[in-house]
């Protein structure tokens, strides 16, 4: 029963990531004026907006002007269901949830704003950032044994939970958007090209609060493999020149979702970011 709750609000809400991926890069209000069809500006009906059924009934098409609706929006709808299901076997319905599906929610919109435009807007990142230090506080979950070093190493006598909470995730934002914004000075210097705006660094400073220090490396890690490997499949079929911008903020979206969803398995092999027990 909290399964089929959890995927009815995982495509409900992802109905609600569409517009927001539409309307955040282009500064329209969310909420008003309501949805309407690309191609007629007709207002759609609530019951022609439906998640993924609507489309399905539809055949992918508008009831009035019959023009093709990018398979993109039952697309999101669809992902947005998976990720809800999956965080609600992993957390259950409680904060966690909330939170963290709150913040995958985000890391989907920052993914595909980038995709179209290759920007990822403050309002999500800033906002994102802090409320991944807000809710690192609230969790208080164990701390991995690196930065409990840290904190030793600089004589803090940190014992309470929730401030050593607060310590990890402004250190996650520091190391998350630190080591991009590295990364991204060296490829300037390297190859004289701007190699990584300033957005992808505050996206990570974001998923830096949420994962901790240790994490939010991980999803560097894992988003460069990921750009690296579907960068160079994309640019071997369509033959873009090497200097063709990848969208990076699609890539660590992608990667920061797994790790959310699986980072504690993945990073057994790496015993150095283990968490504490
Ligand atoms: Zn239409």
């Amino acid at each position: 029963m909290e399964l089929v709750l959890a995927l009815i609000l995982g495509l409900v809400i992802g109905s609600f990531l569409n517009v927001c991926i539409l309307r955040i890069p282009q500064e329209v209000p969310i909420t008003v004026p309501r949805s309407h069809c690309p191609h007629c500006k007709k207002l759609i009906r609530w019951y022609d907006n439906v998640p993924v059924l609507s489309y399905l009934i539809l055949g992918g098409r508008c009831r009035r002007c019959k023009k093709k609706i990018s398979a993109r929006y039952p697309l999101i709808e669809a992902v947005s269901g998976l990720i809800s299901v999956l965080l609600y076997l992993k957390f259950g319905l409680g904060v966690e949830w909330v939170l963290f599906f709150g913040f995958s929610a985000a890391l989907l919109v920052l993914a595909f704003i980038d995709l179209d435009h290759r920007i990822l807007p403050d309002v999500i990142t800033l906002n994102g950032m802090w409320l991944g230090v807000l809710s690192s506080v609230y969790l208080a979950q164990p701390i991995p044994p690196i930065v409990l070093g840290i904190v030793r190493v600089a004589g803090l006598e940190v014992t309470n939970p929730r401030i050593l909470a607060l310590v990890g995730s402004l250190l996650g934002v520091v190391a998350g958007g630190g080591l991009l914004w590295g990364v991204g000075e060296a490829f300037k210097r390297l190859r004289g090209i701007e190699g990584m705006g300033f957005g992808d660094v505050k996206m990570m400073a974001m998923v830096g609060a949420f994962l901790g220090a240790p994490m939010a490396l991980f999803t560097i890690m894992l988003g460069s493999i990921l750009g690296s490997v579907i960068g160079l499949v994309f640019m071997g079929f369509t033959g873009k020149s090497r200097d063709y911008e990848l969208p990076f903020g699609t890539f660590l979206g992608v990667a920061g979702i797994v790790v959310v969803l699986y980072g504690e398995n993945l990073v057994q092999f790496l015993p150095i970011i283990r968490p504490a027990v």
